[in-house]
């Protein structure tokens, strides 16, 4: 690891680097890889999965952000982790790049989601049209996106990140741009869940049009549902 910082109090960015990332590829923003982190008493390593934040192929630099919660192995890991220390990776396996028939684009999404939706509007084509909504603690932990895109950023401040109820009434009062939109949510998967129903059954949007992902789920470790 070549850099630890507090990107805001509660997410911790690592840029790690190497010889070692030589050939590694991460096509879609929100490709996800697996860490792997030793546990002590634990006879097999245990993995948890992350986003490739940025990759710089010539720099042989890799971007991890890590939010910081009620720490599992991978949350302790970054708390401890010192400039030098080594992490195993593993993928990304089976991106989805998204083929450009997109008028508009819709991302919302919780602290784990924030290094896809990042990445996402920092590599979008200049003027396209995105609206973000970040669900974060409070202002402390909103971030800056530099993107070329279109970019309408949206912040809403809840305290409980497994609550779907203030998210559904932020979202309530979106109105979505007109032609083809593509939906984007990744949260806690009770939350995640609500916001596909909303978006399926109050708003007709076409499932083919979206995609919903609970990227952890309130009291179970390593836990993902990736195919809502
Ligand atoms: C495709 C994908 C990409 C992801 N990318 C990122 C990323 O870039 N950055 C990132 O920070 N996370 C990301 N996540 C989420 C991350 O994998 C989980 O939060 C993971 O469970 C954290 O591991 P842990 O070892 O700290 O906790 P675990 O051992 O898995 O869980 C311990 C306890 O913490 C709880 N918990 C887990 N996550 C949270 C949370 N966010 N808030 C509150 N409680 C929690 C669990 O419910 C459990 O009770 C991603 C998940 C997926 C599926």
């Amino acid at each position: 690891m070549l850099e630890k910082t507090r990107l805001t109090p509660n997410m911790i960015r690592f840029v790690m680097g190497g010889a070692d990332l030589e050939g590694f590829e991460s096509p879609a923003p929100d490709d996800h890889i697996k860490l792997v982190f030793p546990v002590a008493g634990e006879e097999k390593p245990v993995m948890r999965e992350y986003t490739p934040r940025a990759y710089d192929a010539a720099a042989q630099t890799l971007v991890l952000d890590f939010a910081v919660h009620d720490a599992g192995p991978a949350t302790q890991w970054a708390i401890d982790a010192n400039v030098g220390d080594t992490l195993t990776i593993a993928g990304p396996r089976g991106s989805a790049v998204l083929s450009p028939v997109f008028d508009w684009y819709l991302l919302i999404g919780d602290e784990t989601a924030l290094p896809a939706m990042g990445r996402w509007v920092e590599e979008m084509a200049a003027g396209t049209q995105v609206i973000t909504l970040g669900l974060v603690t409070d202002a402390a932990e909103e971030q800056q996106f530099t993107s070329k895109a279109a970019l309408d950023a949206r912040w809403l401040h809840r305290p409980d990140a497994t609550d779907a109820a203030p998210v559904l009434d932020a979202v309530a009062a979106i109105d979505l741009p007109a032609g083809r939109g593509f939906i984007w949510m990744a949260a806690e998967a009770k939350v995640a869940r609500a916001l596909r129903d909303h978006f399926q059954h109050d708003r007709q949007h076409p499932l083919t049009d979206m995609k919903a992902a609970g990227y952890w789920t309130q009291g179970q470790a390593d836990t993902s549902d990736k195919a809502m």
